[in-house]
């Protein structure tokens, strides 16, 4: 396989280690999803050669990385901060990692411009970092990472800086760049909307260790474990012996016209309502549990109905 591929991969820290074992197919955007803490920093550090791990062996693009100085690895950085040199322009900025691999000027003239093109920054060439707003900075940085044709291009947090409407069409932007040039990307978030919608595949932290692999859709309609499912979406969690039921507020059906293979709520009591523009979220007491349901807001407060669940829907999870 010729992405990046991580093999039993330890890194122990006095209070904290990461395992990790995974891979992420060439040409794909994969995101590393975990809460603050979880170890996505520290998972980056190693992939880059910042840091050494303990054990286990990192390939890239069919060659085993694990022993090579970062600036061998061949991987292209985008950070939250940007990190543009501010004493060069934009064009210079592009250039810096192509001069150094002492690339003949009239192709570095061709990459600039292509680069710009494509991250619609024409006329910025002479522009120093200073004069460019965020938005503009962050595809600035993604083409100085993309220019020297990097096997893996690392994203680390890189919307976490903008605001929220920039965060969502640059967040876009990243994902149509990334399938053009094809090339094997890991962006790293703490945000579940970002990854469910940029992500070829998911791969989910905590606490040091992977939860679950798989495609947004996998991970949002069959979490493996209780931290996937609660962590992304909304969703109603009822306690069993050892397990846990499991289902998310789109499967609740309000007073069910057939109740044939559905799982009941009698009695439930609406509580709390939430207007979401075009529609409401409900949330409902049945038993000391809270069960999230959406609704069109035309329930009055204190409304007592019967929820069911499609039994395919409940998903029971080890607590
Ligand atoms: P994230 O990026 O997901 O927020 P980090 O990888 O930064 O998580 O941190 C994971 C854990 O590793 C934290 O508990 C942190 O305190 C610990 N850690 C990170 N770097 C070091 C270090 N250099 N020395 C000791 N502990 C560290």
């Amino acid at each position: 396989m010729n992405g990046l591929v991580i093999s039993n991969l330890v890194k122990h820290y006095p209070e904290f280690t990461l395992q990790l074992d995974c891979s992420v197919k060439e040409g794909s955007l994969t995101t590393l999803l975990g809460p603050s803490g979880c170890g996505k920093s520290t998972a980056l550090s190693l992939i880059t050669g910042i840091e050494a791990q303990n054990s286990g062996r990192i390939h890239l693009a069919g060659r085993d990385i694990t022993d090579d100085p970062p600036w061998e690895r061949n991987i292209g950085l985008v950070f939250q901060d940007y990190a543009l040199f501010p004493n060069m322009n934009v064009g210079q900025n592009i250039a810096y990692g192509l001069k150094i691999r002492k690339v003949p000027k009239r192709e570095i003239a061709r990459k600039i411009s292509m680069l710009m093109e494509l991250m619609g920054l024409e006329g910025y060439e002479k522009r120093k970092p200073h004069e460019l707003s965020g938005g503009e900075k962050q595809r600035a940085a993604l083409a100085r990472a993309l220019a020297p044709e990097p096997d893996l291009l690392l994203l680390d947090e890189p919307l976490s800086a903008l605001d929220a409407k920039l965060r969502i069409r640059l967040r876009g932007e990243i994902q149509r760049i990334q399938r053009e040039l094809e090339v094997t990307t890991v962006y790293v978030t703490h945000d579940q909307e970002e990854a469910l919608e940029i992500s070829d595949e998911v791969i989910v932290m905590n606490r040091g260790h992977i939860e679950q692999t798989g495609t947004p859709q996998e991970i949002y309609t069959n979490p493996k474990t209780l931290f996937c499912g609660t962590f992304i979406g909304s969703s109603t969690r009822i306690p069993k012996d050892e397990s846990t039921m499991f289902f998310r507020p789109e499967d609740v059906v309000l007073d069910p016209s057939s109740e044939q293979e559905m799982q009941l709520f009698h009695q439930a009591v609406l509580h709390r309502k939430h207007y979401r523009g075009f529609y409401y979220e409900y949330l409902f007491s049945w038993d000391q549990v809270t069960i999230h349901a959406y609704g069109d807001g035309s329930h009055p407060l204190g409304t007592s109905c019967t929820l069911g669940v499609p039994q395919k829907r409940c998903i029971i999870l080890r607590s």
